[in-house]
C-alpha cells in the first residue's frame, strides 16, 4: 500500500542555506536537498523537539530529513523530522575554513533552483564541506569546488576558450577573463581587463575533468598568489552574475588573504587586476543569472 507522503513525508539529504526563527520556537528555514533542489521549509516547534530535531539544523551540517509537500496558502514544506549525519564540528574552529564553507553555502543559495534536483550541484556542495570540515584551508581547493558546485547548474565560467570567437585558450597559459561576460576573451578578440594564470585555470578546468565522465589530471603546480588572485575574480564574476556581494567572500579576504600568499600580482599579458568590487546593477528580484558564456560541465 502506498503510503500518503504529506503525512509521512518523503527522505532526502539536506544542508541548510539560510535559518530564519519565526516566533519563540519555530524555524524557516531555506535548505539545499539532494531529491528537491533548494527548498524552503517550516519546522514547527523546531527549538524545543528533541524527538523530532535530536541536534537542530546547525550551519554546514549534513542531515537526513523527512518532509512533506509544498503547502497550499505558502511554499513552505513541513520538516517532519531531521537527523544530522555530519556535524562538521571542526568547521567554526578553523576561520579560513569556516568562512570558505560560508561562501559555498552564500553561493549555492543564489545558484541553485528552487524545487528543481541538481544532485551533482548538490554532491559538489556536500563533499566540499565534507573537505573543509577536515582542512587545512587551500585556494586551488576553494576553486576547485566552486567550479564543481556551478558547472551542473550551467553557471561556471567558461575558461578553455574565447567566449567570441571559439579559439581554444593555450594550455598553461595566462587568459585574458571578462567578468560580465563569464569567460575567456582571446586578445584577436580584445582581451579583458582581468587575468587568470595558466595554474589557476588548468587548476579550475582540471576539476571539472570528473564531471564530464574523464579521469582527473593531475592539479598544476601553483602558489597560492595565483590561485587567491582567480579566487577574487571568480567572486567578481559571481557577484556580478547574482547581482548581490558575498560576505563571506569578505571575511575570507580578512582571514585567509594575508596569509594565503603575496599580494595580488598585477597581470603582465593583460591589464590591471582590481580589487574586487561590485559591478552588477540593482538585482531584480526572482532574477535568474543567464546562462549565457557559461559552461556545464561537458561543454568546456
Ligand atoms: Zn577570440
Amino acid at each position: 500500500m502506498k503510503r500518503d507522503p504529506a503525512e509521512c513525508g518523503e527522505g532526502t539529504d539536506a544542508i541548510v542555506l539560510r535559518r530564519i526563527s519565526y516566533g519563540e520556537t519555530d524555524l524557516v528555514l531555506q535548505l539545499a536537498t539532494r531529491r528537491f533542489g533548494r527548498i524552503a521549509c517550516f519546522a514547527r516547534a523546531a527549538k524545543r523537539s528533541r524527538r523530532r530535531f535530536p541536534a537542530g539544523f546547525p550551519s554546514f551540517a549534513r542531515l537526513e530529513i523527512r518532509v512533506g509537500p509544498p503547502g497550499r496558502a505558502d511554499a513552505l514544506r513541513p520538516i517532519l523530522e531531521a537527523q544530522v549525519v555530519r556535524p562538521h564540528l571542526r568547521l567554526p574552529r578553523d576561520l579560513p575554513c569556516y568562512a570558505a564553507a560560508g561562501l559555498l553555502v552564500e553561493v549555492a543559495r543564489e545558484a541553485l533552483p528552487e524545487e528543481q534536483p541538481e544532485p551533482d550541484a548538490f554532491d559538489a556542495l556536500a563533499e566540499a564541506l565534507d573537505r573543509l570540515d577536515e582542512g587545512p584551508f587551500g585556494w586551488g581547493e576553494l576553486l576547485a569546488a566552486e567550479m564543481r558546485l556551478l558547472a551542473p547548474l550551467g553557471l561556471a565560467p567558461r575558461l578553455g576558450s574565447c567566449l567570441s570567437c571559439g579559439a581554444p585558450a593555450p594550455p598553461r597559459r595566462a587568459a585574458c577573463f571578462d567578468v560580465a561576460r563569464g569567460g575567456v576573451i582571446c586578445r584577436r578578440c580584445g582581451g579583458a581587463e582581468r587575468t587568470i594564470s595558466g595554474e589557476a585555470r588548468e587548476r579550475m578546468l582540471a576539476a571539472l575533468a570528473p564531471l564530464a565522465g574523464e579521469a582527473a589530471p593531475p592539479a598544476p603546480d601553483a602558489g597560492p598568489g595565483p590561485l587567491h588572485d582567480a579566487q577574487r575574480i571568480l567572486v567578481e564574476f559571481l557577484e556580478h552574475q547574482f547581482g548581490r556581494r558575498f560576505r563571506s567572500a569578505r571575511l575570507l579576504e580578512q582571514v585567509a588573504g594575508r596569509g594565503g600568499g603575496p599580494p595580488a600580482r598585477r597581470g603582465s599579458s593583460c591589464r590591471r587586476l582590481a580589487t574586487p568590487r561590485r559591478t552588477a546593477g540593482p538585482r531584480r528580484k526572482g532574477r535568474r543569472p543567464e546562462r549565457v558564456g557559461c559552461v556545464r560541465a561537458r561543454g568546456r
